[in-house]
């Protein structure tokens, strides 16, 4: 888990924040769930999650099943887009239109209601129409969830170097790794061949 450079532009490092409530102890390697700590929290909600306090219709078990496919779109398993589909299709969300300084007519998705969860799923509507949601990705090591700003988005993991004490550097573990099964599997030729 690292933290730097990897906030997402706008809203979005907010969904981002939400991803993260799930996360894996870079110390322990279990899992860590933080969300129901900040649902039961109004204070720690706005400090540590969002400005946008949730509604009565935001019930713990919605917003875990919304983390939850959120985390899956980010993670590439909703190829087909009926997770977030069906979340567009059964939450408050309208359609405004509004003008770019260039004077051409744009669309923006708002929340109809006020909820936490209407407010967010306008945030990703918005991310998907500007093309920085696929820019959203999971790591593919501890699975924290990174905004990938490299200018090709071939990114796949958290960070590439330790960041502080809570930094993992899950590229390097990861490249280490394949440098250590390439020497091996050399070794095992070598050996063979002599
Ligand atoms: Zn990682």
């Amino acid at each position: 888990m690292q933290t730097q450079n990897q906030a997402a532009p706008d809203g979005l490092e907010c969904v981002r924040r939400f991803i993260n409530t799930w996360s894996i102890s870079n110390q322990t390697r279990m899992e860590m769930d933080d969300l129901q700590l900040l649902w039961g929290s109004a204070e720690r909600w706005r400090d540590e999650l969002s400005r946008h306090p949730r509604a009565d219709s935001d019930t713990l078990e919605r917003l875990l099943a919304l983390r939850s496919d959120l985390r899956k779109s980010c993670e590439g398993l909703d190829d087909d887009r009926n997770l977030l589909n069906d979340w567009f299709s059964h939450e408050a969300l309208s359609v405004h239109v509004e003008s770019t300084d260039e004077g051409v007519p744009r669309l923006r998705v708002i929340p109809a209601d006020s909820s936490y969860i209407a407010h967010t799923l306008a945030v990703v509507a918005n991310a998907i129409s500007a093309g920085t949601w696929s820019r959203l990705k999971t790591c593919g090591d501890c699975r924290w969830a990174f905004y990938d700003t490299t200018r090709n988005g071939g990114k796949r993991w958290c960070g590439m170097s330790k960041g502080g004490a809570d930094g993992r550097a899950c590229g390097t573990i990861a490249k280490v790794s394949a440098f250590r099964a390439r020497v091996a599997a050399q070794a095992k030729l070598d050996l063979g061949e002599s």
